[in-house]
């Protein structure tokens, strides 16, 4: 029966880091740092966000300055609001909450956040850095699941790692931040569904990370005997959340999984506050 890998018991170890990273933030600056939040629109699932992320902010000392517009503004007046939050030098780190309207290209917001207010790292320059090694923030949610891989203590080297989904906040991170411990990385899409070829993939897996957003799409049965098993996932079945992975019978096969509820998602909003914390050293000159 597998361990299960649990963001919260992560989380004790990293807040005290980001506290105190804070209390010398504070000690040098006289400020705290400050993360402006936009949010567009009435979306259910996106109020659940911002008010997990206010949470997480204030019980870490961070201000966080939520920005809501009407579902109506014009691409435009969302451009021009970014760049008065670039201007704005008391701003540290800015995150647009996707997905926008429709009438709105999300990546055409995103990338007009300033390259070191970026603190969800998709900026181009921030995932380029990620490519070479040299990241200074890394997407949040990538950033989550190799925190929990990174505590099952096991040696990747040369192992088989398999991502399932290839998104540009969790999959596509996830190749070059598992690459640097040296397993054999693949990535599984949509395309290697179609050719019936997922479940050979999955099961050659020693570390599996599941993105997809389906329901359990991933069988249990498929899982390697020992394999890591990390469910990205959040669904919502009638009134409960699960993952991409059919938990029960992979909790069986794998050694170490996550729950969903309660594996990558507690974790994701502190490596977001921990690129916040990190992008207003580096904008103050020092840190990094
Ligand atoms: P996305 O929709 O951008 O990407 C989904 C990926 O899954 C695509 O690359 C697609 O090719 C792949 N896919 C779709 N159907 C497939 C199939 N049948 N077989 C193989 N691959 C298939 O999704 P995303 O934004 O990366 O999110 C993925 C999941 O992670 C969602 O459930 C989302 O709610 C969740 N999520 C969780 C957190 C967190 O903090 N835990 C954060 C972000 C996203």
């Amino acid at each position: 029966m597998a361990t299960l890998l649990q963001g919260k018991q992560l989380t004790a170890k990293i807040k005290a880091v980001l506290e105190a990273d804070i209390k010398e933030f504070r000690q040098r600056v006289g400020t705290v740092p400050v993360l402006a939040s936009i949010e567009v629109g009435d979306d259910k699932r996106i109020g659940i966000y911002t008010s997990m992320q206010r949470r997480a902010a204030e019980g870490l000392g961070i201000e966080y300055r939520l920005k809501h517009f009407a579902g109506n503004i014009t691409e435009q007046e969302l451009i021009d609001q970014v760049h008065q939050l670039n201007g704005d030098e008391s701003v540290n780190g800015i995150i647009v909450q996707l997905p926008c309207p429709a009438h709105i290209d999300d990546r055409k917001i995103s990338q007009r956040i300033r390259v070191d207010k970026d603190v969800e790292g998709i900026h181009p320059e921030n995932l380029g850095r990620l490519l070479l090694g040299q990241a200074r923030v890394i997407p949040c949610t990538a950033a989550a699941a190799m925190e929990l891989i990174n505590a099952t203590g096991i040696d990747l080297s040369g192992k088989n790692a398999v991502i399932v989904g290839r998104s540009e906040i969790v999959g596509k991170p996830l190749i070059f931040l598992l690459l640097e411990k040296s397993p054999t990385v693949t990535i599984c899409h949509s395309g290697t569904s179609k050719a019936g070829k997922l479940e050979e993939f999955v099961g050659s897996a020693d570390i599996l990370v599941a993105a997809i957003g389906k329901p359990a799409l991933i069988k249990g049965s498929w899982i390697k005997e020992g394999a890591i098993v990390i469910d990205v996932g959040i669904n919502q079945v009638g009134d409960t959340l699960v993952g991409d992975v059919e938990f029960g019978t992979a909790q069986r096969r794998a050694s170490f999984i996550t729950p969903v509820p309660g594996g990558v998602g507690p974790l994701t909003v502190f490596m977001l506050m921990r690129n916040l914390i990190n992008a207003a050293k580096l904008q103050r000159g020092f840190g990094g």
